[in-house]
């Protein structure tokens, strides 16, 4: 008897199951459109989004970059390439003895995974919410130093 009535509950449920859809579809249909009218506004990332990388710099224009490779050790993808050189009195990048004199990530590579920032012990690498990273060509997406370094703040020196 008990399995008449399980028939029962199962056929009643497929029957209304339909209604179920059309009655989500049809309030769905009735709620407010959200239009963002990109790219004039861009709607807000969130606190930790991941996306285009920059080099940083200290308040005084110093890089924070002291080229010592630990972003490149750290990247899964193998998509940076770190140069380091010695920083002297007369041409001095950084704080410290070292400062890459050569810096690159391959974005094609890049998987957005933020282990260089996270390896980095300066806060020089950082992923930022800037999300437009497409190009027409494979190697403009091979990011320079002079693409990722943020503009010298006393704009004194260019590299
Ligand atoms: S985000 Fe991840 S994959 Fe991309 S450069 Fe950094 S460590 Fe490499
Ligand atoms: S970005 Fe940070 S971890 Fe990478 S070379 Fe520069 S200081 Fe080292």
């Amino acid at each position: 008897m008990s399995d008449f009535w399980d028939d029962v509950r199962q056929i009643a449920s497929e029957v209304v199951a339909p209604f179920k859809g059309l009655a989500t579809v049809s309030a769905k249909i009735a709620e407010k459109k959200t239009v963002i009218q990109y790219p004039e506004y861009r709607r807000p990332m969130g606190v930790r989004a991941r996306w285009r990388h920059v080099l940083n710099r200290y308040d005084n224009g110093m890089e924070k970059c002291i080229g010592c490779s630990l972003c490149a050790g750290a990247c899964p993808a193998n998509a940076i390439l770190v140069v380091a050189a010695e920083n002297t009195d007369q041409a001095r990048f950084s704080p410290g003895e070292r400062y890459a004199v050569r810096y690159e990530i391959n974005m094609i590579r890049c998987i957005y995974c933020g282990f260089c920032q996270e390896s980095c012990p300066t806060g020089a690498i950082q992923l930022k919410d800037t999300y437009e990273l497409t190009e027409n060509s494979r190697k403009d997406l091979i990011y320079t130093k002079q693409m990722l370094l943020v503009p010298d703040p006393n704009r004194e020196r260019v590299e």
